[in-house]
């Protein structure tokens, strides 16, 4: 493992080899392996270090959470440990520093143990308020931002006015404010706002919304302060809030006790703050939330976060472009086809891409392989979409049985169904919450869903359960998810695609029914047409259900080979099945 570490090392770069950035967790891999010879820490928790064979490394330690168990088990693998003065160049006594972690250590395992979340809470407020707000200069550019070319757009005048916002106040012109990125985590929104800094060549203050609600009252509030003070004494710069939604919640709600007096104080210290600013200084404000929802629409007010950006998950295209950043610079397989991976990661966020890559790069280093190929792609993607695959020897062999019927069920109604995605893998090892998964690998990204697609879904969606029924002539309570899914969308085929003959086209927007709580807020038609609306429904999935009964029974014989397949293997690729099938492998 380390050689093949350093092997990767050298491959990429000439001697000396610079030192190699490992994730937390594989740190705390290696020292438990006893792999890690020797430590320094620095205030911040960043970890430079030594591994027994000698290999430079860097991590961080994430200071946020405690620490306790890693440093039982530094000290249980006698990783000499090293820690950082704030200001370097004093004589770094190892032994008269382990003593002293040892105590911290334990004294925050005690005062936890003893108080629970009272007192950490509480050390949270000694927390100097350098820690609190970041102000750093980021050197993020635009090229480390992959795809998003209409984000990249919208934000480009922001850079030009911070890059003179003389020119602007010149001509009487107001800067932009407050902007707010509204997307689901991962997307890039703090990448994003620090490449608008690192552009533009500003201060980049940061905090996060979590941080400025604090147990004590008043301390959000002059959190708030200080940052549009600091923010002014180093203008042009940027200020980021991340998790917007922690401070702006919507006031008057259902209160969390005890803090939600603070969350209201700190809002409205941060709407003064946004009221009293004079838009010419040269400051921008950028926010982030991935749930807009929840905002008080006191925010949301013109003069305040009145500009709102989209930052959507990645589409296939932009999900090339961000792997092309990604593996940038390592040693991957010069065959290595990112359209494909592209393909088969749809609603993957930049984050788990990013992820996706390091994982591949271990699974490398763990075969003892110099280049990322693309299998190492396939096999990190599978890790990270199943989830820890824990082996099923455990699950009852009756139990088994049912699972490969119900997975076989989905996997050969993929296979056959004219419209529906192309199956591309399925197994009966169980994953985070399902005991099998059908993998299905759309052949493009649809925008736009026929009437043939949706109702080939269904079939997919139900085909588990139909198999269940069919084969083993019984029910069980695996289906939930899937009828609960299906009902779902052939509601949405009945009420907003217009997709019911019986209704006519008619189409009602989701909106209609907030929360899905009719009565509550009032339907937009009648309670006829609510009966209509559920027989329809009923009979989509009625059809549905005996387009996949009538799938099973014609390809029984192959779908009795898959179960069995799938009994000996656990895992049997989508190729395998048309292989059964006699069909050439669908491709796009
Ligand atoms: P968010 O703030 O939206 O939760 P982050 O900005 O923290 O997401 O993104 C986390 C990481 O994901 C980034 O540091 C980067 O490595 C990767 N990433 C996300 N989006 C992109 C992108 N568009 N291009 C390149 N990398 C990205
Ligand atoms: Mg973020
Ligand atoms: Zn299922």
């Amino acid at each position: 493992m380390v050689v093949a570490l350093l092997a990767l090392t050298f491959a990429t770069f000439v001697s000396p080899p610079p030192a190699e950035e490992v994730g937390f967790t594989r740190f705390v891999e290696l020292a438990e392996d006893g792999n890690v010879e020797r430590i320094t820490i620095d205030e911040d928790g960043r970890v430079t270090g030594e591994l027994v064979d000698g290999t430079p490394f860097e991590t961080v330690v994430p200071t946020a959470l405690a620490q306790e168990e890693l440093l039982e088990t530094l000290l249980e693998q006698d990783v000499a440990i090293d820690a950082q003065p704030p200001a370097a160049g004093w004589v770094t006594a190892l032994i008269s520093i382990l003593p002293f972690l040892l105590i911290i250590g334990l004294i925050v395992f005690f005062v936890r143990r003893a108080a629970g979340g009272q007192m950490s809470q509480l050390q949270g407020v000694g927390k100097s308020k350098a820690q609190v707000i970041d102000e750093e200069r980021p050197d993020t550019t635009f090229d480390d931002v992959a795809g998003y070319e209409a984000v990249r757009e919208e934000v480009r005048e922001i850079i030009d006015y911070l890059r003179e916002p003389e020119r602007f106040q010149r001509a009487g012109a107001r800067g932009p404010g407050g902007i707010l990125l509204l997307g689901p985590a991962g997307t890039g929104k703090t990448l994003m706002a620090r490449a608008i800094a690192g552009e533009a060549d500003v201060t980049f203050l940061s905090a996060s919304g979590s941080e400025f609600v604090e147990m004590l009252v008043g301390v959000g509030a002059s959190r708030v302060r200080d940052l549009f003070e600091k923010a002014r004494e180093k203008q042009p710069s940027i200020i980021f809030i991340d998790e917007l939604d922690s401070v702006g919640r919507k006031r008057g709600g259902q209160t969390t006790i005890g803090s939600n007096n603070e969350q209201e104080q700190t809002l409205n210290q941060l709407l003064k703050e946004l009221d009293g600013f004079d838009p010419r200084e040269g400051i921008v404000i950028i926010a982030a939330t991935n749930r807009p929802e929840m905002l008080d629409d006191a925010l949301l007010r013109p003069g305040r976060f009145d500009r709102q950006v989209e930052v959507p998950l990645p589409t296939q295209k932009d999900r090339v472009a961000i792997l092309g950043v990604h593996v940038r610079g390592k040693p991957v397989d010069p065959d290595l086809d990112l359209e494909t991976i592209a393909r088969g990661t749809p609603g993957f966020s930049g984050a788990q891409l990013e992820n996706l890559v390091n994982e591949a790069a271990i699974t490398a280093v763990r075969d003892d392989r110099t280049r990322i190929t693309q299998e190492d792609f396939e096999e990190a993607r599978d890790r990270i979409i199943i989830g820890k695959r824990q082996s099923s020897d455990l699950m009852r062999d009756e139990e088994r049985r049912r699972v490969a019927v119900h997975e076989a069920g989905h996997a050969l109604i993929a296979a056959v169904a004219e419209h529906a995605d192309p199956v591309a893998k399925v197994t009966i090892l169980p994953a985070q919450r399902a005991l099998g998964t059908t993998e299905q690998l759309p052949l493009e990204e649809r925008r736009l869903a026929s009437e043939g697609y949706l109702n080939d879904t269904l079939a997919v969606r139900l085909g588990g359960r139909v198999a269940e029924r069919v084969v083993l002539d019984e029910l069980s309570s695996g289906a939930a998810n899937d009828l609960a899914g299906a009902t779902e969308l052939a509601t949405r085929m009945v009420r907003e695609f217009g997709l019911s003959p019986e209704m006519g086209p008619v189409g009602y927007s989701a909106e209609d029914e907030p929360g899905g709580v009719p009565g509550l807020h009032g339907r937009p038609y009648a309670e006829d047409t609510q009966t209509t609306i559920d027989s329809e429904v009923a009979r989509i999935l009625r059809d549905a259900e005996q387009r996949a009964e009538g799938f099973i029974n014609d390809h029984r014989e192959v779908f009795d080979q898959l179960v069995e397949r799938l009994l000996d293997e656990e895992l049997v690729d989508g190729a395998d099945i048309y292989e059964l099938l006699g069909r050439p492998v669908p491709r796009p």
